[in-house]
């Protein structure tokens, strides 16, 4: 079957680990599968996601996992108007928010848990990336890497008006406070990317617990050397050596220019 929605050949792996100093694993990730959904790549192109949980009484994984759930239960779902890639992620994140929200809301040891989330759309020759709070997506062109989010915490905000140097903030007491979040409000805001995908891209999503110990430079290098299925456990590695004191999460995203048989096949002329 051919599932073609992209010029280029995606190679893409995922991985989560506890690190080295929590027993518990609050972070959750999903990379769109075949069985549910290649059917609408094409038409709405391939989803990835990593969500890092926030709550106690196992509240966080709870909130991860439900804000991965719904929006791949939403994007992939029975709207079919023809939005494009980013509206149709907001409004699946946005789901997401009011679901975890209302759960909350009800459930008296789940009072006041939340989630970050980070999203990829790879449709036609176009990334797509969505993010609320401090996980973070990184693009890697021509051996650059480049941090596509923002992180929505205390500490960038302190940064971005000149109130703390880039190293205070990464070592900060407050550096995991997150000021956004979902489910902590009924509304939420989401930031949206779009960026014109070139052969050799390497596109990472990645929970704090990577970009909190490892720097964007030995990432970059990394994502450069392995492919996807080996650079998730080489990414992981890294920020376990460095302590791993959070959970890591990583999705990693190859796009490649198809193989010249494809052309051959057409013939001369
Ligand atoms: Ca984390």
């Amino acid at each position: 079957m051919d599932h073609r929605y992209t010029s280029f050949h995606l190679t893409a792996a995922g991985c989560t680990d506890p690190g080295q100093r929590r027993t518990v694993n609050q972070d959750a990730w999903r990379i769109a599968g075949e069985a549910e959904t290649a059917h609408l790549w094409a038409e709405r192109g391939r989803f990835f996601a990593v969500a890092d949980g926030m709550g106690g009484h196992a509240a966080g994984e709870i909130a991860s996992q439900l804000a991965i759930d719904t929006m791949f239960d939403e994007y992939y779902g029975s709207n079919n108007a023809p939005l494009s890639p980013g509206i149709r992620m907001e409004k699946a994140i946005l789901a997401a928010n009011l679901k975890i929200y209302e759960q909350a809301a009800l459930q008296e040891t789940q009072a006041g848990m939340g989630t970050t989330i980070v999203a990829a759309v790879v449709r036609d020759d176009w990334l797509t990336i969505a993010n609320v709070g401090d996980s973070r997506a990184y693009l890697v062109r021509d051996g650059e890497p480049l941090q596509i989010t923002h992180d929505h915490s205390w500490v960038a905000e302190q940064v971005e008006v000149g109130a703390l140097s880039e190293e205070e903030a990464q070592n900060h007491m407050y550096r995991s406070v997150v000021t956004r979040c979902l489910g902590h409000r009924s509304e939420v805001s989401v930031d949206i990317f779009d960026y014109a995908l070139e052969s050799g891209d390497v596109v990472l999503l990645c929970s704090d617990g990577l970009s909190n110990q490892v720097s964007a430079e030995e990432i970059a290098q990394i994502l450069i050397e392995y492919p996807p299925d080996q650079a998730t456990g080489e990414l992981v590695d890294l920020a376990n050596q460095y302590g791993g004191p959070d959970n890591i999460t990583v999705i990693v995203l190859h796009l490649l220019e198809p193989p010249g048989d494809v052309d051959q096949a057409k013939g001369p002329g």
